[in-house]
């Protein structure tokens, strides 16, 4: 198959190419490359109506097919991996291991995900009657991803939901279409007809999707702002709605953590993928004893990683993946800088394409922008604390509820520290970490419902229960 041009939609199981395009830029030299269908609204009208069409058989195709079928795709996918991984280089800008890397990722994690079961509960046995709680699919699901892990937040979405036998329409971002063209393309004729639909357009096509009477549920992943507009718009004919949304992650620091042995993981969990992660630290509250230290330690780390395009060797950073979000990102920077803030940078980016270079800011006072705001790109404050109290109000003090993370040697010390921080997630001695089988939910404004574990598998589905009396009326 060709990876390099040819990118169709797949609706009903068939190519569309919709009603003209929509540019695909390489973020590592702000040029086009390539062109994505744009969907008209009678194309999201057939995508839905095939996938409506396609509901009954795969809701009633037993689950232990439907794990076949998906795991089938996800050997197909992963078979396809190093192809899909240079394109995911050009139209996403990360490093092409890492690019590969996720790629295999989403695959392991389709089928992985297969693994989950639904049951049905009983909640009573008794002489007179047995409840039976029995978990169906809802229907149509309407899914959209962002820009920043194209396959496998898609992924996050199609395995649970076509397990639990809806079908779905999914939308990409209108910045990174391709993969999942592809990915599309590639599952023709193995997942049937009309069960995964894949479309992609303009900024246009998200709301023409949640506005959609055809949809049973959404399943957004994005900014708090966008996902906002998404539930007011699936109130209207009370659609079910998961939202994974913005984070503003804090990291606490010890003074016991051993520096030479943590100082990698630290620096890495902050700007893996140039800091375009929902769950990086955004924020790094710093024991005052170790702040000089672990600070001098991670401005070493910037100025010796290599920011550049992701399809160079030895690239470990590549750039912001589109010029929006590269401006967000710098008007930060220059407003920090202007506001006199102390900010230590890494060696110099490339001066074509949408680079940043890594951005420590030395100590901000608590209520700058680069510290309230999701910079979503690779500026990180390091803040000073001495009382475990006063950081954890602090840490705590967000309308975001995303994730964060203790560092510590202490690790009773550090569950204590994390049970008290107001977040869906907490890692220890480790950041970014996520399973198939273990629930990822925001709090506050950092989402609504929860994605992957048996708990993400249920919002794909309702609850029917059935109340079955022992014996007959006489
Ligand atoms: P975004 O909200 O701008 O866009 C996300 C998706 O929504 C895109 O596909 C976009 O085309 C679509 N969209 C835009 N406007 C829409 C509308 N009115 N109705 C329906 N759909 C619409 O977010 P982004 O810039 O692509 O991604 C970055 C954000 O996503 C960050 O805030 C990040 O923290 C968040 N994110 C969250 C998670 C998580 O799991 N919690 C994971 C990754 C990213």
């Amino acid at each position: 198959m060709d990876f390099e041009t040819g990118y169709t939609m797949t609706i009903g199981g068939r190519p569309a190419s919709g009603d003209g395009t929509i540019d695909v830029v390489n973020p590592a030299d702000g040029d086009v490359f390539a062109q994505a269908p744009r969907a008209t609204a009678a194309d999201l009208d057939a995508a839905v109506v095939a996938a409506r069409a396609a509901f009954p058989a795969w809701r009633d195709t037993p689950i232990v097919e439907r794990r076949r079928i998906l795991s089938e795709a996800a050997q197909r996918i992963g078979e396809h991996a190093e192809a899909l991984g240079r394109l995911f280089t050009r139209e996403q800008g990360r490093p092409l291991p890492l690019a590969i890397q996720e790629v295999k990722g989403g695959a392991w994690w389709l089928r992985a995900t297969t693994k989950l079961d639904l049951p049905v509960e009983v909640t009573e046995d008794s002489e007179t009657r047995r409840i039976e709680v029995h978990h169906v699919p809802l229907g149509v699901v309407c899914a959209i991803v962002p820009w920043n892990f194209p396959v496998l937040l898609a992924m996050w979405k199609i395995a649970p939901a076509l397990l639990a036998g809806n079908t779905m329409v999914l939308k990409p971002s209108p910045f990174t279409p391709l993969c999942m063209l592809k990915i599309g393309e590639l599952l023709r004729g193995l997942v049937p007809d009309g069960v995964l639909n894949i479309v992609t357009g303009g900024d246009e096509l998200g709301p023409m999707m949640t506005s959609h009477p055809g949809f049973a549920k959404i399943s957004f992943t994005g900014s708090t702002a966008t996902g906002k507009r998404v539930m007011e718009s699936a109130a209207k004919d009370l659609k079910r709605v998961t939202l994974e949304l913005g984070g503003n992650d804090a990291a606490i620091v010890m003074p016991d953590i051993d520096l030479d042995a943590v100082v990698e993981q630290i620096f890495h969990g902050a700007f893996y993928n140039s800091a375009q992660v929902c769950i990086a630290t955004k924020r790094m509250y710093i024991h005052e004893d170790i702040y000089d230290a672990l600070r001098d330690r991670l401005h070493e780390i910037a100025r010796r990683v290599t920011v550049g395009d992701g399809a160079a060797p030895g690239t470990d950073y590549g750039p912001i993946q589109n010029k929006p979000q590269h401006d967000r990102v710098m008007a930060l920077i220059d407003e920090a800088k202007a506001s006199g803030l102390t900010l230590l940078q890494g060696k110099e980016v490339p001066a074509k394409g949408y680079f940043v270079p890594i951005t420590i800011v030395d100590n901000p006072p608590e209520d700058a922008h680069v510290v309230t705001e999701e910079a979503f790109g690779p500026i990180l404050p390091l803040l000073k604390f001495r009382d475990i109290d006063d950081v954890i109000a602090r840490a705590n003090d967000s309308d975001y509820g995303l994730g964060g993370a203790v560092w510590s040697r202490d690790i009773n010390k550090a569950v204590e520290i994390a049970r008290r921080m107001d977040t869906g997630t907490i890692w220890i001695n480790q950041n970014l970490q996520n399973t198939p089988f273990t629930p990822f939910a925001g709090a506050k404004q950092s989402g609504i419902g929860v994605e992957n574990g048996a708990a993400g598998l249920l919002e794909f589905t309702q609850p029917r229960t059935i109340f079955i009396p022992k014996a007959a009326i006489a």
